[in-house]
């Protein structure tokens, strides 16, 4: 817990909590990659737009309509909400403001840290007196690790170390509770995966408290738990842990937009189960801290699936309002109680606060991150591509100043464009991720073929680079077919999924300050079950493409629709407004065989995803 603030890319704090820890067999070990201060990578391109959309939408507001993170916040030193909500707000309102440049989101934002810091009692506790619970001033500290790295304010580190003096001698008196304790505590976890050691795992305090343990958004922060402890404990036990729990959840509660079920426990892998907002932008923070440590591609392969489908598939168009659950099929959002394991019937409204308000304080920080982490560096030197979309990176290597531009409409397309431009020619190796989806694979370095990169493998091209030396990446963007629970069909094409758009009346249920709450009615049918065959070499699936539009993720202008051979299936029907379980396929099926189209998963508001799979017919 007390090593909270290391996940932070910024050196100077890393090195001052090593200083502190004072015994050197217990300092920081390296991570595989190093993250990048925030401001080091610009978004660019649909990125930057999509960050504007978040701005101007419930993001860059919210202080404006909503109470809880309003002037009466006790992160303000008012009389508010005292707890998670002000944090939370700051988590997302900063990398949004500094990615940004935007004066009016900055101020916004420095009010909060500037009570925050000068709040410090001489004890070296912090925050709101009336609330003492550990667990906010963790999400707080996130905040302003982020804060530091793009100011350099030289408040930030002094203030850390004596809270942290505090918090180590204040803990064995008060420890750890509830949410904070199972957010930042390693051990169960690690624990809770091997199977060999249930017996230990009974008499595990926090384990007896299965609501805690099965909680959704505990589960999406706890992925990064082992990756963070093994730069304390060098066990590669800890770095296993990472990908172990994300292959148990998808085997339990895996869906096909990348996500666990967890509404708000979780709930296994129907498609018509949920997933909550917090639980994607937190799975999305844990993936980025976890792929720095370990390096594994398929983390930041997974990573882009949530980032560009079950983000922007939980939110409006304009940012304005979300859900708190998102189904991957989703064919009605009212006011009904099924299927959720424990969340109420406003669950995938969408609106202000649908449920309850934590998804809206904190939502702010998924897109912000996921362009500030695109570009990281490794331990050897080299120059890291984790993940793709437009931006611009300015590093330094060796002394020298390395500026990258990137351009790419990526995901929509599979072709990616890098200028290299540093103040003067300099060596380094330059690691370009390859999806494991991305068999086929090209990279050209000045129109010049490199050796054919292995899919699921970082392609590592080392020259000494020249001003205007350009890398060019072609990725395959055939549809995939990708089978699923009771052996449904899902479409993929590169990072994106896609689903069959239901038509949709919105129905507003009442006004919400600035924005207002939602029910989405399904105005077509949506039972269809797919003609395809997963096991073909390619899929007879359509392609077409349109220019990328102003919002990218919006179904008007759609960059990119799939066409594919369909049937109706009038067995399967809704419930409570809830698809009926995905039927077993393979399916028979009397309709006339049709086309429908496909679009990605975050533009279809209503939606299937998993569809079931027609028996093959001579
Ligand atoms: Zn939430």
């Amino acid at each position: 817990m007390k090593y909270a603030g290391l996940a932070s890319a910024s050196p100077a704090l890393a090195s001052s909590f090593g200083d502190w820890l004072g015994d050197p067999a217990k300092s920081i070990r390296a991570g595989e990659f190093q993250l990048l201060p925030l401001g080091s990578v610009q978004p660019k391109g649909w990125l930057r737009r999509q960050l504007e959309i978040q701005a101007n939408g419930l993001s860059g507001h919210l202080d404006e309509t909503w109470p809880d993170v309003g002037p009466k916040s006790g992160w303000l030193g008012g009389t508010g909400e005292s707890w998670e909500r002000g944090p939370y707000f700051l988590d997302g309102l900063i990398p949004l403001a500094y990615l940004l440049g935007d004066e009016r989101l900055k101020a916004k934002a420095q009010r909060f840290v500037d009570w925050t810091l000068k709040s410090q009692t001489a004890d070296g506790m912090f925050g709101p007196a009336s609330n003492n619970d550990w667990w906010p001033r963790m999400v707080m500290l996130k905040a302003l690790a982020q804060y530091q790295e793009a100011t350099a304010d030289p408040r930030v580190i002094p203030m850390m170390q004596r809270y942290f003096k505090y918090q180590l001698a204040a803990l064995p008196n008060r420890p750890l509770t509830s949410w904070g304790r199972f957010r930042w505590q390693n051990f169960q976890y690690k624990e809770k995966m091997s199977s060999a050691r249930l017996d230990q795992m009974e008499k595990m305090p926090g384990f007896k408290d299965i609501k805690l343990a099965t909680h959704g958004v505990n589960n999406g922060q706890a992925i990064k738990t082992g990756a963070i402890w093994s730069r304390v404990s060098g066990a590669d036990a800890d770095r296993q842990a990472v990908l172990k729990m994300i292959a148990e959840l998808d085997r339990y509660h895996g869906l096909p937009n990348g996500m666990f079920s967890c509404d708000e426990h979780l709930a296994g892998r129907s498609p018509s189960q949920g997933s909550e907002l917090c639980t994607v932008v937190e799975y999305m923070f844990s993936l980025e801290q976890s792929l720095a440590v370990l390096g594994d591609v398929s983390l930041a392969d997974r990573l882009e699936k949530l980032a560009f489908n079950a983000l922007p598939g939980t939110m409006t168009d304009d940012m304005w309002a979300h859900q708190y659950d998102q189904q991957p099929n989703q064919v009605e959002c009212s006011l009904h109680k099924e299927p959720w394991s424990t969340n109420g019937p406003e669950s995938n409204l969408y609106g202000l606060e649908p449920h309850f308000g934590c998804c809206t304080a904190n939502f702010s920080q998924g897109w912000p991150k996921f362009a500030a982490n695109l570009f990281m560096t490794s331990a050897q030197g080299a120059v890291v591509a984790a993940a793709y979309s437009p931006c611009e990176a300015q590093l330094k290597l060796q002394g020298t100043n390395v500026h990258i531009a990137e351009e790419t409409e990526y995901p929509f397309r599979g072709s990616i464009r890098m200028t290299v431009n540093p103040s003067k020619p300099v060596k380094f190796p330059f690691l370009l991720r390859v999806p494991g989806w991305a068999e086929g694979a090209e990279i050209l370095v000045n129109g010049h073929k490199e050796n054919a990169p292995k899919a699921g493998t970082f392609a590592r091209v080392e020259r000494e680079w020249k001003q205007g030396d350009v890398v060019t990446i072609n990725f395959p963007m055939q549809p995939r077919v990708i089978t699923g629970f009771n052996n449904s069909v899902s479409v993929e094409r590169g990072p994106l999924v896609f689903s069959y758009s239901i038509g949709q009346d919105w129905l507003k249920l009442r006004d919400r300050g600035m924005t207002a709450d939602w029910q989405v009615y399904p105005s077509s049918r949506w039972n269809y079950a797919l003609a395809v065959d997963p096991a073909a070499q390619s899929q007879k699936i359509a392609v077409t493409e349109h220019p990328l539009g102003d919002r990218p993720f919006a179904a008007e202008g759609t960059p990119t629709q799939l066409q594919v051979k369909a049937k109706l299936l009038p067995s399967w029907m809704a419930n409570e407004g809830t698809a009926g379980v995905v039927p077993e396929s393979p399916v028979e099926s009397a309709e006339k065989e049709g086309t429908i189209s496909l679009i990605p998963y975050a533009a279809a508001k209503l939606r299937i995803t998993s569809f079931p799979r027609l028996k093959e017919s001579s």
